[in-house]
C-alpha cells in the first residue's frame, strides 16, 4: 500500500498532524496500537487533565476538532498564582491584566482524543490502521517501507514517529536517546472543592516538590503534584480521606476541603532530549522528539507545535521535494529546535532552583518570584510566551 506520509501513533500530537494535514492532498496512514477508548457515558473524569494553550485551541480548530468537544467540560484559565517556598513570595498572572480572554484551557486528555478521532473517521485523505502493531521499518533513498505484525505492508516517502516517549520509531531509526529520571513522579487526580476556584490555577513551589492545581469545571479541580520517588509512592499509598487532607494543607487550604472524585496516578517524570529530530524519510513528533518536567503545563503543547510545523513544512514543500527530503525536514528540525530547548531549559532550571535546599538559593528564588510579580513588562512577556503568542 503506498502513502505520502505514515503517521506512527495517533496520540493527541499524532492525531492533530493528520487533521492539520486535511488540505494538503497527502494520502496519510495512520497507525495506532490502542483501539480507541470510548466516551465514557457516566459523568466520571479524566485523570489525564491538560492546560492547553490559546493558540493550540485554535489550532486544533483549524483542524476542526476543538470545537467539536464538549466545551462543558472544558475550564478557562483566567487567573494564574504562583507561590515560592517561604511562604511569602508570590507571583500573578491575570487574562484581565495582560488583555487576553483566557491564559489556557483545562480539558481532558480522553475528550481532545475522541474529538480527534472523529474528525479522523470523516477525513478522506486518511487510512485509519488500528489497533495495528508495527513489525520491521525499511528505510532507503526512495521511501520508508512499513511492515504491521498481520503481514500488511506500507510505503512511504515520509514516516513520522507520533509514538510518545518510548518511540519505537525514533528506535528503528537508529536516533539515540538518553532521556534523564527527574527521581520525580507527577501524582495526578481529581477532587470535589469546597468553595469556588473562579478560574484561577494555582502553583506552590515547595521543599517536597510542586504543586499545581487546575480549575475543572463546575467546583472541581485537577492536581499534578511533582514529588520525589519517596513522597509520590508515600502519597500513593494513602488512604483517600488522608491523601485529601496531604492535598488540602500542601495546597494551604486554598479551596477548603477537597474529595476525591478519581483515583490517584503517578507518571514517571524525565527529561528527554535529541540532537536530531529528523533522519532521510523520518520526522519525530510530540513525546517521541522531547520530554519535559511538566511543572509549566507544555509537554502536549510543544507536541502541537511540532505537528503545526511540520504540517505547514509538508504543505509549502517545493514541487521537485518529496515528503521525506531531508533538506524539507531539516527546515521542520531548525524551527522547532530552539522552542522546545528553551521550554526544557525554563523547566529545568526551575525544577533544580526550587528543589535546592541551599539557603542563600532559596532567598534568591523567592526574592526573583516577588521581583517578577512586580515587573509589568517581564510579566507581561511571560504570559505572551505561556499562551504561545511567543515561539
Ligand atoms: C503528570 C503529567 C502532567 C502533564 N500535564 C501536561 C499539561 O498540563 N500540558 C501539557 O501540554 N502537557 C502535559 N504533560 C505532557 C503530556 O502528557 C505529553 O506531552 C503528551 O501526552 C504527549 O503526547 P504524544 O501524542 O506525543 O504521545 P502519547 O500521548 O504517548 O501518544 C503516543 C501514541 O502512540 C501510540 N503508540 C506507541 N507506540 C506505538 C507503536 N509502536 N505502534 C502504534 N502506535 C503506537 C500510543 O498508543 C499512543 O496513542 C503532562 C505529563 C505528565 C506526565
Amino acid at each position: 500500500m503506498d502513502f505520502d506520509v505514515i503517521i506512527v501513533g495517533a496520540g493527541l500530537v499524532g492525531a492533530s498532524l493528520a487533521t492539520a494535514l486535511k488540505d494538503s492532498g497527502l494520502h496519510i496512514a495512520l497507525i495506532e496500537g490502542r483501539a480507541p477508548a470510548a466516551l465514557s457515558q457516566d459523568e466520571s473524569w479524566d485523570n489525564r487533565i491538560y492546560a492547553i494553550n490559546p493558540a493550540n485551541a485554535r489550532f486544533l480548530e483549524q483542524g476542526g476538532a476543538w470545537s467539536r468537544l464538549d466545551q462543558s467540560r472544558i475550564a478557562p484559565v483566567h487567573e494564574m498564582h504562583i507561590w515560592g517556598d517561604d511562604a511569602v513570595a508570590r507571583l500573578d498572572f491575570s487574562a484581565y491584566e495582560a488583555g487576553v480572554e483566557e491564559l489556557a484551557f483545562i480539558a481532558e486528555s480522553r475528550l481532545m482524543q475522541d474529538g480527534l478521532w472523529r474528525v479522523l473517521q470523516e477525513q478522506s485523505n486518511v487510512e485509519l490502521f488500528c489497533p495495528a502493531a508495527c513489525a520491521a521499518l525499511e528505510v532507503d533513498n526512495e521511501a520508508a517501507y512499513l511492515s504491521l505484525q498481520d503481514g500488511r505492508s506500507l510505503r512511504a516517502k515520509l514516516i513520522v514517529g507520533a509514538d510518545g516517549r518510548e518511540s519505537w520509531v525514533r528506535a528503528q531509526a537508529g536516533i539515540e536517546a538518553s532521556p534523564r529520571a527527574y527521581g520525580q513522579d507527577g501524582v495526578v487526580a481529581n477532587f470535589e472543592i469546597e468553595k469556588p476556584h473562579r478560574n484561577a490555577a494555582y502553583q506552590w513551589f515547595r521543599e517536597d516538590g510542586i504543586l499545581a492545581w487546575l480549575p475543572l469545571p463546575g467546583k472541581r479541580i485537577s492536581i499534578v503534584w511533582s514529588a520525589f520517588d519517596a513522597l509520590s509512592q508515600e502519597l500513593m499509598a494513602l488512604p483517600p480521606d488522608e491523601f485529601c487532607r496531604r492535598v488540602q494543607a500542601a495546597g494551604r487550604n486554598t479551596l477548603g476541603a477537597l474529595r476525591l472524585i478519581t483515583p490517584p496516578a503517578a507518571f514517571s517524570l524525565r527529561l528527554l532530549n535529541l540532537e536530531q529530530l529528523v533522519r532521510p524519510r523520518v520526522a519525530l513528533i510530540g513525546d517521541a522528539a522531547h520530554n519535559v518536567h511538566p511543572l509549566a503545563g507544555q509537554g502536549v503543547n510543544l507536541g502541537f507545535q511540532d505537528a503545526q510545523q511540520l504540517a505547514r513544512v509538508l504543505m509549502q514543500k517545493e514541487s521537485q521535494r518529496d515528503c521525506g527530503d531531508y533538506l524539507l525536514l531539516r527546515r521542520y528540525e531548525r524551527a522547532r529546535k530552539e522552542d522546545i530547548l528553551s521550554m526544557q531549559l525554563v523547566t529545568d532550571g526551575l525544577q533544580k532552583l526550587f528543589n535546592n535546599p541551599d539557603p542563600l538559593l532559596r532567598t534568591l528564588r523567592n526574592t526573583g518570584l516577588s521581583l517578577t510579580h512586580h515587573l509589568g513588562g517581564l510579566k507581561n512577556r511571560l504570559i505572551r510566551h505561556a499562551i504561545g503568542e511567543l515561539g
